[in-house]
C-alpha cells in the first residue's frame, strides 16, 4: 500500500467501523487520550504506522504511568500491538521504524535519570523526581516528552 493521503483515509475509515469505540479527531499531533477515549491524528498525514501505534494504545488501555521506566515498557508493548495491526491491515511496519521509535524513548530515559551536578544515573524516587545514588542531588523533571527536557535541582 502506497503512503498516500487516500491510503491513510481509507484505513483511517476501516479502523473506525473496526474498533467503534475509540473516536478519531484531527489534532495537533499524533496522541491517545485515554481520559478522551481518542486517538488524534495529523490532518492530510500519510503516517500511517503512527496511526497504527495510537491505534495499539487505545487497544491496550493505556491509560498513564508512574515511573518513567514504565513509559518504556508501554511503548514496547504499544509497537509489537503496532506491527500486529501493521499485518492486519496491510501496512509495512519495518524493524528500524520500531527500533527508532524505542531507542527515542531509551535515550529520554537516559537523560532524565542523569544528575544534573555529578552526571551519573539517578534513581526515580517518585513521579517526576530523580535522585543520585552518588551525591544524593535531587532533581525534577518535567513531563513533557514532546517539548524537551528540564532539570531542575531541588534540595
Ligand atoms: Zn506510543
Ligand atoms: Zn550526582
Amino acid at each position: 500500500m502506497a503512503a498516500t493521503t487516500t491510503a491513510f483515509n481509507s484505513l483511517l475509515q476501516t479502523l473506525q467501523t473496526d474498533f467503534p469505540r475509540i473516536t478519531y479527531c484531527v489534532g495537533d499531533d499524533f496522541h491517545w487520550s485515554p481520559s478522551a477515549r481518542t486517538v488524534y491524528f495529523r490532518a492530510k498525514s500519510t503516517d500511517m504506522a503512527t496511526l497504527l501505534h495510537e491505534t495499539a494504545h487505545a487497544l491496550l488501555g493505556h491509560t498513564s504511568y508512574n515511573r518513567d521506566i514504565d513509559l518504556v515498557h508501554l511503548e514496547r508493548d504499544a509497537w509489537s500491538k503496532t506491527v500486529e495491526l501493521g499485518t492486519r491491515y496491510g501496512v509495512n511496519i519495518d524493524n528500524e521504524t520500531v527500533e527508532t521509535a524505542l531507542d527515542t524513548y531509551r535515550d529520554w530515559l537516559h537523560a532524565r535519570s542523569l544528575c544534573p551536578k555529578c552526571r551519573q544515573n539517578g534513581v526515580q524516587t517518585a513521579e517526576n523526581t530523580y535522585t543520585c545514588v552518588i551525591c544524593s542531588q535531587k532533581w525534577i523533571v518535567n513531563d513533557a516528552r514532546s517539548c524537551g527536557l528540564k532539570r531542575r535541582k531541588i534540595n
